[in-house]
């Protein structure tokens, strides 16, 4: 008997696979449907969603012959019509649309909607007992418990496309938990790793924006900058893997060859690599357990030569230190920190705070929550969406507030 496996192509060993795209025109939407079209007649689309971006969302449906295209913005219905009139392709709007999108069948539904958004969408397709490739962290960082007692309740298959998530996903040995003594999440320490502190508390939009080895979406890459990403995806890591909070460490690898490690009981530590490009762990969730060939350049170790690794400096990173706070705090303080991190971001975006203020107004909201006694659990999704609210107001009254007092930082131009 031959030891080589015949080469047979996705299609032949798959089948026609089946799937929604949420949050199709992002960063990793355009991946994912990037992969979509490199392999030809494997996949298909059924249903793909955008917040507004009306154009870039009809000419995805048309290209790839979707059933359904759905604008979350109801103000855009319209326009979505008459982008789509003539294709045959449903058009539809608002939360009932995105709804519908989540929960019609397919093989894999791909979570991508950014922030706390995409939460009730991601839901509803785990709801029906869907194959959901998570990219969309912000879900399990504000409603966790929820959401993994939804997986299991339903029966559904949740993948994680993180990139280090999928790592320690490929790396995890399920059957034995007790076995890991900890999850190792590497992080490439973003545009901010050497720059000065006062420069880096100054910065502006457009130098936080510049990620090293990343091409993302506006708020992942602040968030990248900030470290807040990683912090979010401690919470994440909590959520998907049996280990304990501090079974988490944190590892600087400006390289991002590593995508993360898990440490084993012998001394073992097993580690991921690959070229980093999302288009892998996309593949990843879709294929799952098979793997399919990815349209990218193949890592070269003896080109890259050396890994190199530094310790995580939190002084310099205070929202990775608010992260672990919340993780530790429990309750809803990944909700409320969640939700503060939001709008910080967003104001950041729109030069009205900041960089260095990030973290600073986070850290006065959850101060604020924990006097008010914010912190508990939320029993459902709508103490979620409730308290999700409180720490957006929060946030908004504390940038207002200190606004008036003149104590924000300015920005350098540079
Ligand atoms: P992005 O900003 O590029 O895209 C976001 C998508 O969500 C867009 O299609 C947008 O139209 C849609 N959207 C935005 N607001 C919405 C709303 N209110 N309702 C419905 N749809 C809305 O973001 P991205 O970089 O693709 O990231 C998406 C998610 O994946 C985030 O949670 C991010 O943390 C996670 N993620 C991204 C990467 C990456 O490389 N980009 C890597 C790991 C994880
Ligand atoms: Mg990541």
């Amino acid at each position: 008997m031959s030891l080589m496996a015949e080469k047979l192509s996705p299609l032949d060993r798959l089948g026609p696979q089946r799937i929604s795209i949420l949050g199709a025109t992002g960063s990793i939407g355009s991946s994912a449907l990037d992969l979509v079209a490199h392999h030809g007649g494997t996949f298909s689309i059924e249903a793909l969603s955008a917040n507004s971006n009306v154009q870039l969302l009809a000419h995805q449906a048309i290209k790839f012959k979707a059933k359904l295209a759905v604008v979350a913005d109801e103000g855009a219905y319209g326009d979505l019509c008459e982008a789509l009139s003539g294709s045959g392709i449903e058009a539809a709007a608002g939360q009932s649309g995105l709804i519908e999108a989540a929960e019609r069948p397919v093989d894999c539904v791909i979570a991508a909607i950014v922030g706390v958004s995409g939460l009730n969408p991601t839901l509803a397709a785990i709801k029906k007992g869907q194959r959901v490739g998570l990219a969309n962290k912000e879900c399990l960082v504000c409603a966790g418990d929820l959401f993994m007692k939804e997986v299991e309740r339903s029966g559904a298959t949740l993948l994680p496309v993180d990139s280090e998530h999928s790592a320690i996903f490929q790396l995890f040995d399920f059957d034995h938990p007790e076995r890991v003594e900890k999850i190792i999440l590497t992080a490439s320490g973003g545009p901010f790793l050497k720059t000065p502190l006062d420069v880096m508390q100054n910065a502006s939009p457009e130098m936080a924006l510049k990620h090293p080895n990343w091409q993302m979406g506006r708020k992942i890459s602040i968030d990248s900058a900030t470290m807040m990403n990683k912090g979010l995806e401690l919470i994440e890591a909590f959520h998907l893997f049996p280990v304990a909070v501090d079974q988490l460490d944190v590892l600087i690898h400006p390289g991002s060859v590593i995508h993360s490690l898990v440490q084993y009981c012998d001394g073992s530590v097993l580690a991921h690599l690959g070229t980093p490009d999302m288009c892998i762990p996309i593949a990843y969730a879709l294929t799952w357990p098979d793997r399919i060939e990815c349209p990218v350049k193949p890592l070269d170790l003896a080109q890259i030569g050396t890994l190199s690794f530094e310790e995580m400096c939190e002084e310099r990173f205070p929202a990775l230190t608010l992260c672990r706070q919340a993780l530790q705090t429990g309750g809803c303080a990944p909700t409320i920190l969640n939700a503060a991190n939001e709008i910080a971001v967003e104001e950041f975006l729109c030069h009205n705070i900041g960089f260095g203020d990030i973290a600073r107004v986070i850290d006065l909201v959850m101060e604020q929550a924990a006097r008010e006694n914010m912190l508990n659990n939320a029993s459902d999704l709508q103490e979620i969406a409730t308290v999700d609210a409180y720490g957006r107001q929060k946030a908004l009254s504390v940038i207002k507030k200190l606004q008036a007092q003149g104590e924000f930082a300015g920005y350098s131009t540079e």
